[in-house]
């Protein structure tokens, strides 16, 4: 971690690191909360600890943040100036580690939703597609 951050912004990076209670995450969880959806946070009995679970729909979903996961989008594709090996590796690592816990899932019987951070900036659009997955 570079030394230029703030206690603050340490504290937020590792957050989004760690991936727990990420305002992305919030912000969906109040969005399917609102929808009257119920559901259960990051079971540890399930692989990847899935940020939120609904288990009699057998359906699960993850917030992911850009960066951190390697989204394909442009915010996915940024790349840090420095320790750009070290942060390379981390989020390669993450997703990799991302598409094995969803693959598990699969096996499991669950179904399974991305949401990524930038879908956030259109929320009519990720309101109609937690909908039609929550639905289905
Ligand atoms: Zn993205």
């Amino acid at each position: 971690m570079a030394d230029v951050l703030t206690p603050e912004q340490r504290s937020r990076c590792m957050a989004a690191i760690k991936g727990r209670n990420t305002k992305p995450e919030l912000a969906v969880r109040r969005m399917v909360h609102a929808m009257g959806y119920r559901f259960r946070l990051h079971r540890k009995d399930l692989p990847g600890k899935p940020d939120l679970v609904f288990p009699r729909l057998g359906k699960v979903i993850f917030v992911h943040g850009c960066f951190w996961h390697m989204h394909t989008c442009r915010y996915g594709k940024v790349k840090p100036k420095t320790n750009a090996a070290f942060w390379q590796a981390k989020r390669e690592g993450n997703r990799a580690r991302d598409r094995r816990h969803v693959r598990d899932l699969r096996r499991e019987g669950w179904e399974v939703l991305t949401v990524w951070e930038c879908q956030l900036r259109d929320p009519e659009k990720l309101e109609r597609k937690l909908r039609t997955f929550l639905r289905k």
